[in-house]
């Protein structure tokens, strides 16, 4: 299937403030869901389907923006959340925006807020205590912890991480902030529940985040129009439902047709706790609801068998912390799996972290010395491992992506996930 022919395909209604943001499908999987794609941005191209690196405080943490563009990073995610509290969208709007003011001068995106603010030591680390009767309230929580944030129908309340304020977002605060810090791609805030929730939360929640998302699309046409003088920043709805297949369907399709004032959305978040094995499945009845024209965004996603299902079920793009998270903490993505250089396996190993790999730190460094510096705690440890494991998944989706073109996904899926998982299957 190819653009012409697609489902909805150029539907073409692009208001004139819209300039400056489109997505062009490319070549497509048999099935018609996975492909390739660019998406267009006013600060340039993102050839998908792509990993965006997570840089959430306006930095991805330990390397410098010319090592970001030198792994191949096409795109930046920063936070909404962390930047309001610490330095305040404002300071970012005077610098010109989250792109100027962190020296990248690709295309960015900001997440909502939501998922942090909500997750505020509850939710996601499974500490949410829901009853099974489908009547508890959001904020009913494990005994021993403190509540941090509290959602209401109009918005959540919460307490800041980092000094105790009480904070309140709501649907146009989370626009207002991040049309503040200018980022090229904006989600429209949500609400993010939990597997635990019951079906009766799950079902008032995705009404409450509907509600919320025509709140978002009318307070995005007005900043919109009363910054004209801005690069077009684009809006992506939401979709949440949890692991429902009929609610996953009902909100992907309310959100495909709204409209508020003129404004759609010009792509869509694919949100929510997944269960790893149902991940692909969820993408896909997502993603067979959306317009074709339109990229797809999955928040959050974990391991590289993931990023193949996500990717053959739809998803454009997705943002991933593992790769820097797990790399500071010495953990080290290679061809033939995952393993830890701070171990004494690596000790004496003067052979790069990968021998396959063609990043800076693999052209320059041996795992012995990642190893010295691991165990002596050097602050450069952490810049070299993250180098590495930053271009070892860009490539991956890099190679994804020209499997796609090649018409040979489904080979180079089973050649790098049994090559990669050999030795965990030992
Ligand atoms: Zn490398």
């Amino acid at each position: 299937m190819t653009a012409e022919s697609g489902p909805d395909a150029a539907s073409g209604d692009r208001s004139p403030a819209h300039e400056g943001f489109s997505f062009t499908p490319g070549t497509f999987l048999p099935d018609g869901l996975g492909r390739t794609g660019v998406i267009h941005t006013p600060h340039g191209d993102i050839r998908t389907p792509a990993f965006i690196a997570v840089g959430t405080k306006a930095t991805v943490k330990a390397v410098l923006p010319e090592s970001v563009a030198g792994v191949g990073a096409q795109a930046v995610l920063a936070n909404a959340y962390h930047l309001f509290l610490q330095p305040g969208p404002d300071i970012v709007d005077e610098a010109g925006g989250l792109g100027a003011f962190m020296n990248w001068p690709g295309p960015t995106f900001t997440d909502s807020g939501g998922f942090q603010v909500m997750s505020l030591g509850v939710g996601f680390k499974k500490v949410l205590a829901m009853d099974a009767t489908g009547l508890a309230d959001d904020d009913v929580i494990a005994e021993g912890k403190n509540r941090l944030a509290h959602v209401d129908d109009d918005g959540v309340t919460f307490t800041s991480h980092l000094n105790g304020d009480r904070h309140r977002f709501t649907p146009e605060v989370s626009m207002g902030i991040q049309h503040q810090l200018g980022a090229d791609v904006m989600f429209a805030f949500d609400e993010c529940t939990t597997l635990l929730n019951t079906r009766g939360y799950q079902e008032r929640s995705l009404a409450r985040t509907q509600e919320w998302a025509v709140r978002c699309l009318a307070e995005h046409g007005r900043l919109t129009a009363e910054r004209a003088h801005k690069p077009y920043q684009a809006l992506f709805g939401v979709v949440q439902g949890a692991q429902y297949e009929d609610l996953r369907r009902q909100a992907a399709r309310d959100l495909a047709g709204l409209e508020v004032d003129g404004h759609r959305f010009d792509g869509y978040g694919i949100g929510g706790a997944l269960e790893k094995e149902n991940l692909g499945t969820i993408v896909g009845w997502v993603c067979s609801e959306l317009p074709v024209d339109r990229p797809r965004h999955l928040l959050g996603i974990s391991e590289p068998d993931d990023f193949f299902a996500a990717i053959e079920a739809g998803a454009d793009t997705f943002d991933c912390v593992m790769p820097s998270r797990v790399g500071r903490n010495a953990a080290i993505y290679t061809l033939d799996g995952r393993f830890n250089v701070n171990t004494a396996a690596s000790r004496r190993d003067f052979r790069p972290l990968d021998p396959d790999c063609d990043c800076y730190t693999c052209a320059h460094y041996t795992r012995a010395y990642l190893h010295h510096l691991f165990k002596a705690k050097e602050m450069l440890a952490a810049t070299l491992a993250t180098i590495h494991n930053e271009r070892f998944t860009v490539r991956l989706v890099d190679d994804i992506r020209a499997s796609i073109e090649q018409g040979r996904f489904e080979e180079f899926r089973t050649q790098f996930l049994g090559r990669f998982y050999a030795r965990a299957r030992g």
